[in-house]
């Protein structure tokens, strides 16, 4: 049966579209208990990738699902709106190269082209969400630009300051020189660490003490553009060191290294232990440059020294002595601040050497490593350079245009993490993690992390709210109310736009230490405070607290992890425990990233990823959902159009079991009472098994582990009703009468409740079943239908237990009868089974002698084995066999004609040697005539076979 997806489904978008259903759904639950959920938002900044749809369908799966229990929900989809990502596209489409282009260009033209950038792709994200079946109430989506949210957090960083939480830090930071801006602990996540070749050098340094007259610290970098920045070196005090000499040369460095360094020629003069190397002096190639000779006048006495760091410096790699760069260096800024060292700057934003450094000056520092080696080993005839190698390690790149990483010694604005490190642990604990790793991760980055890093040198973003006088007094301002009063000047030019640079900037205070005339600090915000800030802003915390009140904290967030711990789950918590001292949340359901078929991350250029657009209208939305809903939520999701075929095999089975019923009961003869009695066996195991699965599902769904209930879904119709229940009662629908009726009637109330409980994960193939299914007094879609009720009454687990160890019966005899080379068409006079557990109820053993296609079954418990069959072949048995496997050749070939089952068709022809019954041959089949002919050549028919029985060749014949 051909089952096309995608037009399925645009079909059910126009009825929903044409019915209001989503409307009608919100209107009829608008009095129930509120659930709610908080979207986490999308950045608008591309079209949907087919990894945006599977965070989408979890989404709408669980909103779904408590719609159908009745709860009334906001239904509020989020835009992320300002920040990098945005920049960079803008810049991108304008062809710009750096900040300077911005400038020229203009700033406030500049932000105009990010908003509509913004403008243009929340559209289409909205489009193509509806396209997958999201419900949201797409006309009130919210977007993190908003007015609203901008001054939200303005009150958040207010509550900062008056807590002392707020201060301005001179830190090294991770730097992109292309964006030229920091990027913050929280951006750089383990996939942005590449693999990259860099030139490490092994560089000679003079000792100037004079008992150490001629001899060097040899010293190694993997990144040589710093070493003009170097004011110290930095020894494990607890290492052995040695003077090695060649007789020219000699070398301080650490004993186990050395062979591997400097070769077998360098021999050992001398043992010494780092700590004894503590204080001793050096000479460096930049000696001369001004900002040098500046340093060593600031600090004389620690400039150029020796200092000790047990942890810093490891026998791993390199010489064991560690050049020590306060300027260019996190680690170096750290070991600076302990050991009093001077901070010598030598790149600017765009980390190009800064003036004053000679032939340096002017160059990128990351683009010309050879400057480095050339000024090396030109100065005093290259006095100071020992050897270069290729050296590959992992380095973090900027997470949104991928230059390589730098750092930089800069003022930053920072939320201080000192007092709120506990408290936010707490409010961790708090929350229930899902997959339950999430905990023990979030409370792994609070506790390892940084200070909150939330400036950014940039233009499109939040305008931070501080304000900084020369006096030393900052101050901040915690609403557009609180500006406006606040402002001397400015206010006229601002109103009426929106909280962005450059309309913002033009405000100005007054210091209320000094009366000095202030301006804001140049800098936008981090964009984890604009998404942070979501519970309180999008819920109207400043506005109407009752409302806020209802929804807040709210019952689940459903994100991707990889990054959120450090990013959109961190930044929430953060922002709740500072306004409010609780979380925001009760649970937070993660879900990692989607692949490749073959595992592998999907890169634009790499030309593996997937877009939205082309999935859902080659696979269609329902059976990517499926997959996604299947999927183990803490693994990482392989995603490709093989996998998406296998998945719509499967779904296939059920719709052919849907197929087989509306093909043979008719409209009318649908059940008007789903009062269930069952007399039948197999009636009251399918009810029961049915029973038990919605339980299993609702409790799946209700905490949040769809995984669990969609995979059981996936096994009851396929193993359950498809290959059971419904193959063994064919027959019933054929014959009129009380048994028709009741298989009917079960039948009818599994695929109505089945396409039901479905609904949630698929929400378009559910529709259209139930649309054929449905009867004038239920609700006119299955989305406005009830969770169905357990009827407790009919789950039946004995009933379920021997069915179940029936079923593994039949598997051993299907196996068996594969060893022996008897073919399941074949009857046999006897199977003996071992167990007595299995009941003896007829029905059952009915079941099993019809499935096993012996005669009868006995019982014996001194069987050595679980199964035995007598295969001693009678006749009579044999013909039987003969018959059957002609009558299954019969079928198979009517289904090549495109007939379905039981349908009556013209003729048969057959060379088969049979001396079976003519006449119950015919009803058997359902044939007009059966005609037996002496040879080959006389099959008539539309289509003909030939096969293969006990030895014999048979031809058939079949006419339409
Ligand atoms: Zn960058
Ligand atoms: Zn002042």
């Amino acid at each position: 049966m051909e089952l096309n997806f995608p037009e399925i489904e645009n079909k059910i978008l126009r009825f929903w579209q044409e019915n209001g259903v989503f409307n009608k759904l919100r209107e009829k639950n608008k009095d129930g208990k509120p659930w709610s959920f908080l979207d986490g938002p999308i950045t608008a900044n591309n079209p949907m990738g087919v990894h945006h749809a599977w965070g989408r369908t979890y989404k709408d799966l669980f909103q779904r699902f408590f719609a159908m229990k009745g709860r009334d929900q906001r239904y509020q989809n989020g835009f992320d709106c300002q920040g990098l990502w945005v920049e960079v596209e803008v810049e991108k489409e304008l062809g710009f190269k750096s900040k300077k282009d911005i400038e020229v260009y203009g700033v406030d033209r500049f932000v105009e082209k990010c908003k509509e950038r913004v403008n243009k792709y929340s559209a289409i994200q909205t489009q193509q969400s509806i396209r997958l079946g999201q419900w949201m109430d797409w006309d009130n989506s919210y977007y993190t630009m908003s007015d609203e949210n901008n001054y939200a957090i303005w009150g958040f960083l207010k509550k900062c300051y008056e807590k002392g939480y707020l201060y301005k830090g001179r830190d090294s930071v991770p730097w992109c020189p292309r964006c030229g801006t920091a990027i913050s602990q929280h951006e750089i996540l383990t996939e942005e660490y590449k693999e990259i070749i860099h030139k490490a050098i092994y560089f000679k340094l003079p000792i100037s003490d004079k008992e150490f007259q001629g001899v060097n610290f040899l010293v190694w970098t993997t990144t040589p553009w710093t070493i003009p920045a170097n004011v110290a070196l930095a020894v494990n005090p607890e290492l052995e060191y040695g003077i090695f000499s060649n007789g020219k040369d000699k070398f301080v460095l650490l004993k186990d290294l050395a062979e591997k360094v400097v070769g077998k020629e360098f021999v050992l003069e001398k043992k010494l232990l780092g700590k004894e190397l503590k204080g001793l002096k050096y000479e460096g190639p930049f000696d001369n440059l001004p900002r040098t000779v500046k340093a060593e006048e600031e600090n004389e006495k620690t400039f150029h020294t020796v200092v000790l760091d047990k942890d810093l410096v490891t026998a791993l790699e390199g010489t064991g002595i560690i050049h020590i760069a306060p300027g260019a260096g996190e680690e170096d800024f750290k070991v600076g601040k302990e050991e009093n060292l001077a901070v010598i700057d030598v790149i600017d934003e765009a980390a190009v050497y800064l003036d004053g450094m000679d032939d340096l000056s002017g160059k990128s520092a990351k683009k010309n490593p050879e400057l480095i080696f050339d000024y090396l080993s030109s100065y005093k005839a290259g006095q100071f350079l020992f050897k270069i190698e290729d050296y590959t390690h992992r380095y973090p790149t900027c997470w949104r245009c991928k230059t390589e990483l730098v750092w930089r010694v800069v003022d930053e604005w920072y939320i201080s993490m000192d007092k709120l490190r506990k408290p936010l642990m707490e409010a961790t604990k708090e929350i229930n993690w899902i997959p339950d790793f999430g905990k023990e991760r979030e409370l792994d980055w609070l506790k390892n992390m940084h200070d909150w890093l939330i400036s950014k040198k940039r233009y499109w973003g939040l305008v931070l709210p501080i304000f900084e006088c020369k006096c030393g007094n900052f101050e901040v301002i915690g609403s557009k109310e609180e500006l406006k009063e606040r402002a001397v000047s400015g206010w006229d030019e601002f109103e009426g736009k929106s909280p962005h640079k450059p309309w913002a900037d033009k405000v100005k205070i007054k210091c209320s230490k000094c009366g000095e005339v202030v301006s804001r600090i140049p800098d936008v915000g981090n964009p984890w405070l604009d998404a942070g800030i979501v519970p309180f802003s999008t819920m109207k915390y400043d506005s109407d607290k009752k409302y806020w009140a209802k929804w807040f904290p709210v019952e689940l967030v459903c994100e991707s992890f990889p990054g959120q711990f450090k990013n959109w789950f961190y930044s929430i918590i953060v922002m709740s425990v500072v306004l409010e001292k609780k979380p925001p949340v009760k649970n937070i359901f993660g879900y990692a990233s989607v692949r490749d078929e073959k595992g592998e991350e999907m890169h634009k250029s790499k030309g593996n990823a997937v877009w939205f657009d082309e999935a859902v209208e080659k696979i269609g939305a329902d059976p990517m959902r499926w997959m996604y809903a299947k999927q183990n939520p803490a693994d990482n999701l392989k995603f490709g159009y093989i996998n998406a075929e296998e998945v719509k095999r499967r779904l296939l089975t059920l719709y052919n079991t849907f197929v087989f019923f509306t093909t043979y009961v008719k409209k009318e003869e649908f059940p008007n009472d789903l009062k269930l009695s069952p007399a039948n066996t197999l009636d009251k195991w399918i009810i029961s098994k049915f029973n038990n699965l919605v339980k299993k599902v609702e409790e799946s769904f209700e905490n949040f582990n769809p995984a669990t209930g969609v995979n059981a879904i996936e096994e009851f119709f396929i193993t359950d009703l498809s290959l059971w229940y419904v193959r063994r009662s064919r027959a019933r629908f054929h014959e009129m009468g009380e048994d028709r009726d009741q298989a009917i009637k079960t039948f009818y109330y599994i695929l109505l409740n089945l396409v039901k409980i479905m609904g949630p994960v698929m929400p378009f193939f559910a529709e259209e079943i139930y649309q054929v299914l449905k009867t004038p007094d239920m609700p006119e879609s299955v989305h406005l239908t009830d969770w169905p009720e357990v009827d407790k009454k009919k789950i039946d687990n004995d009933l379920e237990g021997s069915m179940g160890k029936l079923r593994n019966l039949v598997n051993l005899v299907l196996a068996e009868r594969t060893l022996l080379g008897i073919k399941v068409r074949q009857p046999l006079s006897q199977l003996k089974v071992k167990s007595n557990e299995l009941s003896k109820e007829k029905e059952l053993l009915e079941i099993l002698k019809e499935e096993a296609n012996v005669r009868e079954i006995v019982f014996d418990d001194k069987l050595a084995k679980d199964i035995e069959l007598n295969v001693e072949l009678t006749d009579e048995l044999k013909k039987e066999g003969e018959r059957r496997e002609f009558i299954r050749t019969v079928r198979s070939l009517r289904k090549e004609l495109g007939l379905v089952s039981g349908s009556i068709v013209q003729g048969i022809t057959s060379t088969a040697n049979v001396v079976f019954n003519e006449e119950e041959l015919i009803k058997d089949i359902g044939s007009k005539y059966f005609e037996q002919v002496a040879s080959e050549a006389e099959i008539v028919g539309d289509v003909k076979k030939a096969y293969k029985f006990d030895g014999k060749e048979y031809h058939v014949g079949i006419k339409k």
